[in-house]
């Protein structure tokens, strides 16, 4: 068989620069990572080749008997993982995983009550364009002015004006823990579903490091490769197994075919590796270099940072007093190696293309091995970098300072940067 460099040199090639890319700049993402070899060699493993529609034990395709065994140990890991009684390990990303629980629990047309895009929510909690907004019928909650949390007053309030089927509590974009008994207290008062989806958290939540929403929501939905840092996808998981048999059949047969076997072996490593000492060590750290970098961005004149700070992996900075917009922040963090996305901050008065806020992570950085010394040195990197007025020197001296970071923690790979 031919390599890859062998038959396909244009791929290979930009494989390779993408290798580089991540080794030489700080990928401050808050929804990246850096899968682990073991994640990538079960995800590049033939298990690609394999066709098994069903579930462990009930397949509608021969020769199964190994992958039902990795599905199978996926499952159970997962469960033990968080706590549940109930896992669903096929749906192929986090979008596909929330549209299967609501296809199980919803008909088109009911309400969903979700956290606004533009204070932090997901697309698929009901953003207009996206299947969640146009199948269903959306009510969306926000965060206060005041301390820029969510609204619990606004969320009863509008539950039991909307009466929806479902309420949705989780984010992209926010920096806060949510009161998860409190949603669920809310969602038995109107009869609504709670769907908590973790994507962003479920690392903490592995660790200890956050509270678990297993125990208080109807279904957790998360994907696998942000804070979890396993591959690309997504689950579904619930405390009991009393919608199992809807939520199955809502993900195969009714959103998805065959299920990607090679990432389902890669997650029944994360899983793995997520329940391990080493594992609740890098979230602390995630933890820690959130915390460092709002502290650091607080003390620098013109920055703001939303809710006043985080409990979580990641910090939304407030630029909406600053000279630089959302857009110029982006590249000019990019100019010095670090990559970042703009974010629209709640009551952010410009348009989402440009927004007054960028949405920085640490969980990639903590993989890579980042200390509480090195978090402290890319936050003021990352503050100086934002001053209003930065000289080509001063730029060219912050990328020196990114990487001499980079170099210190080389990304772990098969093929060298
Ligand atoms: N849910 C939340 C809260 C997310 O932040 C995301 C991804 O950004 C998703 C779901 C969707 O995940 P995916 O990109 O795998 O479809």
């Amino acid at each position: 068989d031919r390599t890859l460099a062998e038959a396909d040199p244009e791929v290979h090639a930009q494989v390779q620069h993408e290798v580089r890319r991540q080794d030489r700049t700080l990928e401050m993402i808050a929804s990246e990572n850096v899968a682990p070899l073991a994640v990538r060699q079960a995800q590049g493993s033939v298990l690609t080749n394999k066709y098994a529609e069903g579930y462990p034990g009930r397949r509608y395709y021969g020769g199964c008997e190994h992958v039902d065994v990795i599905e199978q140990l996926a499952i159970d890991r997962v469960c033990a993982l968080f706590g549940a009684q109930y896992a669903n390990v096929q749906p192929h990303s986090g979008a596909q995983a929330n549209a299967a629980v609501m296809a199980a629990l919803l008909e088109p047309g009911d309400t969903i009550l979700g956290l606004a895009l533009a204070h932090g929510g997901h697309l698929t909690h009901g953003m207009h364009l996206n299947f969640s907004g146009r199948l269903y019928d959306v009510a969306a909650y926000h965060v206060r002015a005041e301390d820029q949390r969510v609204d619990m007053d606004e969320v009863r309030r509008l539950a039991h004006e909307r009466r929806p089927k479902l309420i949705v509590a989780g984010w992209s974009a926010y920096p806060r823990r949510l009161d998860f008994a409190a949603f669920r207290a809310i969602a038995d008062e109107v009869g609504a579903y709670l769907m908590v989806d973790m994507a962003h958290f479920a690392g903490l939540v592995a660790a200890g490091l956050h509270p678990s929403p297993v125990p208080h929501a109807h279904v957790v939905t998360s994907t696998t490769h942000k804070t979890l840092g396993g591959p690309r996808g997504g689950i579904i998981l619930a405390g009991d197994r009393e919608l199992a048999k809807k939520l199955n059949s809502s993900v195969f047969p009714g959103q998805q075919g065959g299920p990607l076997e090679h990432v389902i072996a890669a997650k029944a490593v994360a899983f793995k590796l997520a329940g391990e000492p080493e594992f609740a060590q890098r979230q602390e750290r995630t933890l820690t270099g959130a915390r460092l970098l709002a502290e650091r961005l607080l003390a620098e004149p013109g920055l703001g940072v939303v809710s006043g700070g985080t409990d979580v992996h990641l910090v939304l900075v407030d630029l909406r007093e600053a000279e630089l917009d959302g857009r110029q922040a982006e590249e000019r963090l990019r100019r010095v190696g670090i990559t970042v996305n703009r974010n629209a901050v709640p009551f952010d008065p410009r348009p989402p293309m440009v927004s007054s806020g960028v949405r920085i992570g640490t969980a990639a950085l903590a993989a890579r091995g980042f200390d509480a010394d090195d978090f402290r040195e890319a936050a003021d990197v990352v503050a100086l970098a934002l001053r209003p007025q930065v000289t080509e020197t001063e730029i060219d001296a912050l990328a020196q300072r990114v990487a001499a970071l980079a170099a210190r923690h080389p990304l772990e790979t098969e093929t060298p940067a």
